[in-house]
């Protein structure tokens, strides 16, 4: 068995699990009786005693798409525990026996397999054993491959049917309609379906359709993916990536340092939107998503022309995190995207609405002449000496009166900010929102949420 080291138990995470190490020439299951005690180096020397003849310095495992994440830390390892529970409490819920953590070590050279001292091993292959598949591996690890193919396959053709999913709880509620978390039985894995309520014409519903076609073809690690969207009835239904951490805007104030990297993932979100020559139309904090691997997403961005015209006329109201031009009803472009991520921001580093005569209560919608404010008076600064030069200046500059003074794409790339914190460091984030989620856990465990 592993003999783990760290001492930072958690009530989540105590539970055995079995982790599958997968070398060339076969794999090696071992059981890990407590995992937040396990750390990076005893699971590199597990791996160095499978795979004697190899230099191994890292390993990998596999996300719900199928992409390889790298682990080289203590807390990457820590993401990669918390991703595996997740997807562990989503299996069973679903009635299904968790798989167990596969990892793929990063080394050169053929292994010859050997028993390892210490490692309680399970079977190889694994025909009946409980804690695992109930195939042989290499039965189960085709179809597995098979299955994650398909359904690629299927998910980017838009082809999952409203019987296959299975509602589970409500994530959030927003102007234009509330937001599922949901379970796709074919694909055997978990989606956040927005369900918008639209009373239209059938040849609107085409039309929006054909409209959101154009998210099938974005393909960026900072854009939420999008799986599908289908009418029922006078419902749509948007399916997209679960993200396990939600929404920015639930979180309290954030510290620079991570908003730092999340502003990075943003930045490079809004660019290729604007290379693909769509304007996102509704940056706000509620619509920048995050989860537990410290990866930053958006969502929610206007593709379709008819949808927001359709959901706009059931829900009165213009949005508080929109530039002064669009407040005023001028002509608006990539700068008035700018604005609202400057204006987020700063709201994400105070805790607060940067206009504290505008009382934002529920949502982002307000009535126009609240607003006015924004059109009106001079932008406001974030406070001196409490955050960053570089950052106060970030802000400033998106948040620029004229649109054209404010930074372009390229600008926006290259301001000293972006630079500083664009060093692809996921684990920061990543170690946050465990935080937070964690802390928020234990306060509803003691029901003061
Ligand atoms: P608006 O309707 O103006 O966009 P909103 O962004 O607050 O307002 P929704 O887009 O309906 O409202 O989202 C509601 C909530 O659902 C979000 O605040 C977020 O917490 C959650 N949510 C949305 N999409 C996802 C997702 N892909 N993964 C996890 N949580 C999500
Ligand atoms: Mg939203």
């Amino acid at each position: 068995m592993l003999v783990p080291r760290l001492n930072n138990l958690r009530a989540m995470d105590t539970e055995a699990i079995v982790i599958r190490i997968k070398t060339p020439s076969g794999d090696m299951d071992s059981s890990v009786d407590y995992p937040s005690l396990l750390n990076f180096n005893d699971l590199l020397v597990a791996i160095r005693d499978v795979m004697p003849e190899a230099t191994v310095t890292a390993f990998e495992y596999e996300d719900e798409v199928g992409d390889r994440i790298t682990v080289r830390s203590d807390e990457e390892l820590k993401a990669m525990l918390s991703y595996y529970f997740n997807t562990m409490h989503e299996q069973r819920m679903n009635g299904l026996l968790p798989d167990p953590l596969q990892i793929f070590p990063r080394a050169g050279k053929t292994p010859g397999i050997r028993n390892i001292h210490g490692l309680k091993v399970n079977t190889r292959p694994n025909p009946g054993n409980d804690c695992t598949h109930t195939v042989p591996d290499s039965i189960a690890n085709n179809s597995l491959k098979k299955s994650s193919a398909e359904l690629k396959r299927i998910l980017t053709n838009g082809q999952i049917n409203a019987q296959d999913i299975h509602y589970q709880e409500q994530l959030g509620h927003g102007n234009g309609g509330t937001v599922y978390k949901a379970y796709h039985v074919i694909g055997n894995r978990v989606l956040a379906v927005k369900v918008i309520p639209l009373d239209i014409t059938v040849e609107l519903q085409k039309q929006i359709m054909s409209e959101l076609e154009i998210l099938y073809k974005c393909d960026s690690p900072y854009i939420i993916t999008f799986f599908s969207a289908f009418f029922v009835e006078n419902r749509i239904s948007i399916c997209t990536e679960f993200m396990d951490g939600g929404s920015l805007d639930v979180f309290k104030r954030i510290p620079e340092h991570v908003l730092g990297r999340i502003a990075v993932a943003v930045v490079k979100g809004l660019t290729y939107l604007w290379s693909l020559k769509i304007l996102h139309r509704d940056v706000k904090p509620s619509n920048m998503l995050v989860n537990t691997r410290g990866q930053v997403k958006l969502c929610d961005f206007g593709v379709s022309t008819q949808l927001v015209n359709s959901i706009a006329k059931t829900y009165v109201g213009t949005n508080a995190y929109m530039a002064p031009e669009r407040i005023s009803g001028e002509q608006y472009g990539i700068h008035a995207d700018v604005w609202s991520v400057g204006i987020s921001f700063m709201e994400l580093a105070l805790g607060m609405f940067p206009y504290p005569q505008i009382q934002k209560n529920q949502g982002s919608l307000m009535p126009l002449q609240l607003l006015q404010c924004i059109v009106d008076e001079d932008p406001p600064d974030l406070p001196v000496g409490q955050f960053s030069e570089k950052f106060v200046h970030f802000i400033t500059q998106c948040m620029r009166r004229h649109p054209k003074e404010r930074p372009a794409p390229n600008n926006l790339m290259e301001h000293s900010f972006i630079i500083q914190y664009d060093d692809g460091n996921a684990e920061v984030v990543s170690m946050w929102v465990c935080c937070c989620l964690e802390e928020r856990r234990a306060q509803q465990a003691q029901g003061r949420v």
